[in-house]
C-alpha cells in the first residue's frame, strides 16, 4: 500500500472506532439507516474520495476508495457500513465521465459532501441478469421523458432523494443489440410517481432494498446522462469499479469474522485447553487467512490496472469471485469455530454471515462471472 493509501486507512479505523460493533448490532435489528456514520464520514469529506476535485471530491482512485470500503467493512461495519456510503463513493461515475460541465457541477457537489442521498436502478422483475430484457420505458414528451415501470432490490431507496436509472427509451427490436436503446437518467425520486416497497430480507436492514413502481415519472430531458440510446455503454464503464469496490467490502468482512474467531479461538478453554491449540480448529482459520490475502492482492491488481488506464475486467471478475468465496468462508468458519455461541447474535459473526450472501449474489452472480472467465479469458464459446 502507498503511503496516502496507509494514512487513508488509519483515518477512517478512527472514525470506524466511534461505531463499535454494538451500534451495528443495534442498527440490524432497528433496521434505521445508520446516519450518524455516514454523517461522520461526509463531514470529514470522505464521501467525494474518487468525485474529481473540481467538484468537491478528493479526486483520488479506485484503489484508495477500495482500502476505504474494505476498511470499513472490516471494522464490523461490514455491508451495513459499506452499502450505506457505496453510492456516493463512485455510483455518479457515469455523471464524472459522460456527464456535461453543467450536469457535474449540479450533481456531483451534493453527492461528495453527504447532502444527497442516491439509489441505482437497474435490475428489474422480469429481466434478472440479463440487461437487454429491461422493459422500464423512457417516452420523450418534449423537453422531458415519462417514465414508466418496475425496478427490484433497488437498495437505499427509502432514505434516497435521487436516483440513477436505466430505462428503455427506443424498443428492444430497433437496436443491433438487445442493449441499445436504454437511456440513463439521473434525477429526483419523486414518491408521487415513485412507489417505493421495502423488501423484507435476510440481512444488511439497516440499508432497505426496495421494489419500485414506477407510474409516469417525469424527467427534464436535461437529467438524461450522455446521448439517448446509449446507458447501457456508460454504466459498462463502471462495472468493473463496482466489482473491485464490492471485493473490497467482501474481504473486509471476511478479515472482521476471522478476527473474532481467532479471538474466540484463543480464550475459550474446552478440555482444558484452549479451542484454538487444535488443528482442527486452527488449519481452517489458516486457510480463511490465506484465501483473504489472495483475494486481496487480485482486488489490488484489478484496482491498479484500473487506476492505469488498463484493461481490469478479467482481474475485477476474478476479484468479486475469490473475494465472496473467501469472505463467505471466514463467515462460516467463524461461526463454526465459536460453537453453540456464533448462532447468538450478541458473538456478531451470525450478522456478518447474513450480510456475507449480498457479494455472492450481487451486483453479478458467481455463476455469471465463471461465464465471463470461461468465455472472455478463456476463449471458450459462449453458453448463454
Ligand atoms: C441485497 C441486494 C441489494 C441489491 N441492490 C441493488 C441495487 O441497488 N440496484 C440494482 O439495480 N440491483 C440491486 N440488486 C440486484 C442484484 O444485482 C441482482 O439480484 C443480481 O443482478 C441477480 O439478478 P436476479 O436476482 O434477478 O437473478 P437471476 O437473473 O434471476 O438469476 C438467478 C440465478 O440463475 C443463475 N443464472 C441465470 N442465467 C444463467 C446462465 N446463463 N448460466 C448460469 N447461471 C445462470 C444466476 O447466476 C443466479 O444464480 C441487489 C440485490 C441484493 C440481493
Amino acid at each position: 500500500m502507498s503511503e496516502l493509501q496507509q494514512s487513508l486507512r488509519q483515518a477512517i479505523e478512527k472514525i470506524c472506532a466511534r461505531f463499535g460493533d454494538d451500534y451495528w448490532l443495534k442498527r440490524d435489528s432497528d433496521g434505521k439507516f445508520p446516519e450518524e456514520f455516514y454523517r461522520a464520514l461526509a463531514d470529514d469529506g470522505w464521501l467525494g474520495v474518487c468525485i474529481p476535485q473540481d467538484f468537491g471530491g478528493s479526486g483520488l482512485g479506485i484503489g484508495e476508495a477500495a482500502v476505504m470500503m474494505e476498511t470499513i467493512a472490516a471494522s464490523g461495519a461490514g455491508f451495513s457500513g459499506a452499502s450505506a456510503v457505496h453510492m456516493n463513493i463512485f455510483g455518479l461515475n457515469p455523471v464524472a465521465v459522460y456527464g456535461t460541465p453543467e450536469q457535474k457541477k449540479r450533481m456531483l457537489p451534493p453527492i461528495a459532501a453527504g447532502k444527497a442521498k442516491a439509489c441505482f436502478a437497474v435490475t428489474e422483475p422480469n429481466a434478472g441478469l440479463e440487461t437487454g430484457k429491461l422493459q422500464t420505458r423512457a417516452e420523450r414528451r418534449g423537453d422531458r421523458y415519462v417514465i414508466n415501470g418496475a425496478k427490484i432490490w433497488i437498495s437505499t431507496a427509502q432514505v434516497a432523494d435521487r436516483m440513477l436509472i436505466l430505462a428503455r427509451s427506443a424498443p428492444i427490436e430497433a437496436g443491433r443489440r438487445p442493449t441499445d436503446g436504454l437511456s440513463l437518467f439521473y434525477t429526483a425520486l419523486d414518491r408521487r410517481f415513485v412507489e417505493v416497497r421495502e423488501i423484507d430480507k435476510m440481512g444488511r436492514k439497516a440499508v432497505d432494498s426496495n421494489a419500485l413502481f414506477i407510474d409516469g415519472l417525469e424527467v427534464p430531458v436535461a437529467d438524461r446522462i450522455g446521448e439517448e440510446g446509449r446507458g447501457f455503454e456508460y454504466i459498462l464503464h463502471g462495472l468493473n469499479p463496482e466489482r473491485i469496490l464490492v471485493a473490497a467490502e467482501a474481504i473486509g468482512l471476511g478479515r472482521a469474522a476471522l478476527a473474532r474467531a481467532t479471538a474466540y479461538a484463543k480464550e475459550r478453554v474446552v478440555f482444558g485447553r484452549p479451542i484454538g491449540q487444535n488443528q482442527a480448529i486452527q488449519h481452517p482459520l489458516a486457510e480463511c487467512w490465506m484465501e483473504l490475502e489472495a483475494a486481496d492482492l487480485m482486488m489490488l491488481k484489478a484496482a491498479w490496472q484500473y487506476d492505469h488506464g488498463l484493461p481490469c475486467a478479467p482481474a475485477a471478475n476474478a476479484a468479486k469471485y475469490l473475494a465472496a468465496e473467501a469472505g463467505f468462508k471466514a463467515c462460516q468458519t467463524a461461526i463454526a469455530t465459536h460453537g453453540g455461541y456464533g448462532y447468538a447474535k450478541e458473538y456478531h459473526v451470525e450478522r456478518y454471515f447474513r450480510e456475507m450472501m449480498i457479494p455472492k449474489l450481487a451486483p453479478v452472480s458467481p455463476q455469471l462471472i465463471l461465464c465471463f472467465i470461461a468465455e472472455k479469458v478463456l476463449g471458450l464459446p459462449r453458453s448463454y
